[in-house]
């Protein structure tokens, strides 16, 4: 499969998936959530491959959905609320859910910013790499006025009260202070990011696959109890009750969402 927006690489029995839009800030698109989609598919469904890893080109991992141009130019396909739900829950919701469900283990490799959307997508990953330079956060309530984003993932890897600071103020979390909330797995030094994730991944590629595939469906179903993912459907659908409210529009009509948005990753 040829990608453009995102980068596919082999390595043994490691898949490394990267969005690839530098030159963006690889803020996500409708182009690339589809293309990293059909990369996670073509990972899960290929045998030889044992771990994922998710990561970014360039200086961020990614700036988040793409406020500027979600849609190729000249094209404008949802102009009713039904279709912006049902947009939002196969873009945002079930493909992320999809590298949450993934029957192989992933790792995201982070460097630069994690913002928003590109947070939620590293959230998604079994464990988190970050480079020192690294930092993450979901500053929608503060900046879009809606409800985090759409699949509310962080009280679930983090604590509950460090969850709710950094999603009332919108404040980074740094790479060290992500670690000590134990969202972050490991931090190492920028210059070796991809050299300590791969040699992670190939660690856990030793794994028979369908031990790991049990695994994962422990460690899923443990989270399932305690009600995950009832809790994530319930937070898409508030979510997509915020977009319709008279008080996001009228938030929204005022300043400059993308300015605002491009003050996340600078
Ligand atoms: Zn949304």
């Amino acid at each position: 499969m040829n990608f453009e927006t995102v980068s596919y690489e082999k390595l043994g029995p490691v898949a490394r998936i990267c969005h690839n839009r530098p030159e963006a800030a690889n803020a996500e698109n409708a182009q690339l959530l589809s293309e990293l989609d059909q990369a996670v598919v073509q990972a899960a469904n290929d045998d030889s491959i044992r771990v994922v890893i998710i990561g970014g080109k360039g200086k961020h991992f990614s700036s988040g959905h793409d406020l500027k141009g979600f849609w190729p130019k000249g094209t404008h396909p949802i102009s009713t609320r039904e279709g912006w739900w049902s947009m939002e829950e196969q873009y945002f919701y079930d493909y992320c859910m999809r590298i949450w469900d993934l029957p192989k283990a992933t790792i995201a490799q982070v460097q630069g910013g994690a913002i928003a959307g590109g947070f939620m997508v590293a959230n998604m990953c079994d464990l988190i790499v970050a480079s020192d330079d690294a930092f993450f956060a979901d500053p929608v309530l503060q900046s879009l006025g809606a409800p985090a984003v759409e699949v509310l993932i962080h009280p679930w890897v983090m604590s509950n009260r460090k969850a709710r600071e950094m999603l009332f103020t919108g404040e980074r979390l740094s790479a060290r202070d992500a670690l000590a909330a134990g969202m972050v797995n490991r931090v190492v030094p920028r210059e070796r990011l991809e050299e300590e994730t791969l040699a992670l991944a190939n660690k856990i590629a030793n794994v028979p696959p369908f031990a790991m595939r049990l695994m994962k469906r422990s460690l899923n179903r443990t989270m399932d109890f305690q009600g995950l993912r009832n809790s994530l459907s319930a937070h898409f659908d508030t979510h997509e009750f915020a977009h319709a409210t008279n008080e996001q529009k009228e938030f929204n009509s005022r300043g400059n969402l993308i300015e605002r948005g491009k003050k996340n990753v600078a």
